[in-house]
C-alpha cells in the first residue's frame, strides 16, 4: 500500500507542524487525530488516545519503508556492508566467495549437523579471509524434519501434550523445518544491529545463498517470501535488507559465476542428518549431483 505510506508520511509532518492537533466534534474523548489517512478520508480520520501513542518521530520511523535503495547485486563488492548467512554448503560457499562479506554468520540451532556446518562454515571463512561469529541459539522445540531426527514420531502422538500430532503438521518436504529461513535471517538481522564492516561502516544487509531449486521445495525459498521478510525486516531500527541475491540461478551456475573452485568447495557439508555424509540425503544427493555437474565428482 505505497499510497497510505505515502499519506502516513505526510499527516505525520502535519502533526508535527500540530496543524491537525485538534479535536473534532463527535471524536472519542481525550483523542487527537493522529493521522488522517488520504485513502479513507471520505470515511474520516483515524483516532488514537493520548496515553499509548508513540512519539511522532517512533511513528515515522516505524510506519514509513522507504524504497529499495538498490537491487540485490552479485558484483564483487555487494557484501561489503553485509553479513552471509554461511551454513558450510555449496552454495554459501559460493556465495561468500562471489561477494565477500563484510561477516559471515554461522548457526547452530539444534540442528544435527550443526557441529560439521560449523566445522566447514569456519574453513570456508578462513580459506576466504572473510570474518566468521557463531550463534548457538536452541530452536530444537520448534524443529522438524531430517535436520532434527532420523524418522518422523507416530502420526498421533502427542509428545508434550500440546495437542500438537506429527500428522497435524505439514512436511512438504524431508528436510523442512517450520520458518527456518525466516528465524535464520531475523537473527542474523538482530545480530548484524550495531557491528560493522573492517571499515567502519554499519552493516545494512542479511545475505542467503538461497538458489533457485529451493523455492520448489519450500514457501520460504521463494522470491516471494524473500521480498516480503525484506520488507518486514527494514521497516523496524536499522532498516537492515533481507536479500537473495543468488536467487535467479542455479547452484551449478552461481558455483560457475563465482569461480569457487575445488579447493574451497572441499570444505563444503551439505548432509542433514549426520557429521559425516550419509549419501542418503536431500542434502547430500544435491551436493553430489552438483559437484558431477561441475565435472569436480565423477561415479
Ligand atoms: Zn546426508
Amino acid at each position: 500500500m505505497p499510497s497510505a505510506r505515502r499519506s502516513l508520511a505526510w499527516d505525520t509532518r502535519q502533526v508535527r507542524t500540530r496543524k491537525a492537533r485538534r479535536c473534532l466534534p463527535g471524536s472519542p474523548a481525550n483523542c487527537i487525530p493522529i493521522f488522517r489517512l488520504r485513502f479513507t478520508a471520505r470515511r474520516g480520520a483515524l483516532w488514537v488516545r493520548h496515553a499509548p501513542v508513540q512519539p511522532i518521530a517512533s511513528v515515522r520511523r516505524v510506519w514509513v519503508i522507504e524504497p529499495r535503495v538498490s537491487e540485490p547485486s552479485l558484483a564483487p563488492d555487494a557484501g561489503k556492508d553485509a553479513v552471509l548467512l554461511l551454513s558450510g554448503g555449496i552454495d554459501s560457499a559460493a556465495l561468500a566467495s562471489l561477494v565477500r562479506p563484510a561477516w559471515a554468520l554461522v548457526v547452530d540451532y539444534g540442528q544435527r549437523p550443526a557441529v560439521a556446518e560449523v566445522r566447514a562454515a569456519r574453513a570456508i571463512a578462513g580459506h576466504l579471509g572473510i570474518r566468521i561469529a557463531q550463534l548457538t541459539v536452541d530452536l530444537a522445540s520448534v524443529g522438524s524434519g531430517l535436520l532434527l531426527r532420523e524418522s518422523p514420531p507416530d502420526s498421533s502422538a502427542d509428545e508434550d501434550g500440546s495437542g500438537r500430532t506429527f500428522a497435524n503438521v505439514p512436511s512438504p518436504s524431508p528436510e523442512w523445518w517450520p520458518l527456518r529461513n525466516q528465524l535464520l535471517c531475523t537473527l542474523a538481522a538482530a545480530w548484524a544491529l550495531g557491528r560493522t564492516s573492517k571499515d567502519g561502516a554499519p552493516l545494512r544487509q542479511v545475505l542467503t545463498a538461497t538458489v533457485q531449486s529451493d523455492g520448489a521445495r519450500h514457501v520460504d525459498g521463494t522470491l516471494a517470501f524473500y521480498d516480503a521478510l525484506d520488507c518486514v525486516t527494514r521497516m523496524q531500527e536499522g532498516g537492515i535488507a533481507v536479500r537473495a541475491p543468488a536467487i535467479h540461478l542455479s547452484a551449478v551456475e552461481l558455483v560457475t559465476v563465482s569461480g569457487a573452485d575445488e579447493g574451497l568447495l572441499g570444505w563444503t557439508h551439505s548432509c542433514h542428518r549426520s557429521e559425516s555424509p550419509c549419501a542418503a540425503c536431500p542434502g547430500c544427493w544435491k551436493r553430489e549431483q552438483v559437484l558431477m555437474d561441475l565435472k569436480m565428482l565423477s561415479h
